[in-house]
């Protein structure tokens, strides 16, 4: 039997909070059940929003709550060339495209929109207006232009054709479950328009940086929070294009604030290097997090 791969992947944007302690102890618990073993991925692709001190906080709260994980870890800031050859797969496969629009001009494109059709804009399972793609049929010649010139862009995947490329798409939902026969959940990329792969400030976007590392380190179990649930389509869509496997996946529950929102690094959420300043043992944080005792998970 091959040994399960967990990986827990953190983005550096803010020091870990009650919601990552989650997600991690899973990770580990999951891996101690199953002889598996335990990466950590430092998501810091982003170049305009990681901070190396914020990786110092996350890797020295992780040892304190003993989560053990296998050296060195990797970083995505370091492999902008495997980024680059998945993007080029995908241009090869003619779904990638410049997207010159400001924040301002797509808000505009959108509101020009509204008030041609009479009814609100699509929004994505985030809530996020999608993107109104008025440039992706612009001449490749043209584009490569305003690129050269210096002019912004990112690169986006142009979703309908790459829908229409792989077909019906699914993936397997294991929940908590280790081994059970999972759940085949159908997987709709549409719904998100056409993604940025890669911007100004960093060689690939979240979506695609993620499925090119979970391949590369050879993940078979992908856990994380529901908030990542429906982003597992692009996934699933990315991996089917770029020729890479499908892990299992685990989404778990949210730890939500007292007002029932998702815990968030931006609002300070209940960090965990507080708690720990103010004597909470990993007990208490397990406790806090509704996981039950170590020694009862193994
Ligand atoms: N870096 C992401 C986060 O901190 C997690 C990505 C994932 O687990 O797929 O929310």
């Amino acid at each position: 039997m091959t040994v399960p791969v967990f990986r827990f992947a953190p983005s550096p944007n803010g020091p870990l909070h009650l919601g990552h302690a989650l997600s991690a102890l899973i990770n580990a618990d999951m891996a101690a059940r199953s002889g598996g073993r335990v990466l950590v991925r430092i998501e810091d692709v982003d170049a305009t929003r990681a901070r190396p001190e914020y990786e110092r906080s996350i890797l020295d709260d992780l040892d304190w709550l003993g989560v053990r994980y296998e050296k060195p870890v990797r970083r995505q800031s370091e492999h902008a060339d495997d980024y680059a050859a998945a993007l080029d797969r995908l241009a090869a496969l003619g779904l990638v495209y410049r997207s010159f629009l400001s924040r301002t001009e797509i808000a505009a494109a959108i509101a020009a929109e509204e008030a041609r059709n009479g009814g609100p804009w699509p929004r994505d399972p985030d809530g996020a207006p999608l993107y109104p793609a008025v440039d992706r049929d612009r001449p490749d010649e043209e584009a490569a232009a305003l690129a050269g010139a210096g002019r912004p862009h990112a690169l986006r995947l142009d979703m309908m054709k790459a829908v229409q490329l792989v077909g019906p798409l699914s993936w397997q939902e294991f929940g908590d479950s280790l081994d059970g026969p999972g759940e085949t959940m159908t997987a709709d990329p549409a719904a998100w328009g056409d993604v940025v792969l890669a911007g100004k400030f960093a060689p690939a976007a979240y979506h695609l940086a993620v499925v090119v590392d979970d391949a590369l380190q050879g993940v078979t179990d992908v856990v994380r929070g529901r908030d990542l649930y429906f982003a597992t389509a692009v996934h699933r869509l990315l991996q089917t294009l770029l020729g890479l496997p499908a892990p299992r996946y685990h989404h778990h529950r949210l730890i939500v604030d007292i007002d029932g929102r998702k815990l968030s690094k931006s609002r300070g959420s209940a960090g965990l290097a507080a708690l720990r300043k103010s004597g909470a043992t990993v007990a208490d944080v397990r406790h806090i997090v509704g996981l039950p005792d170590r020694n009862s998970t193994q």
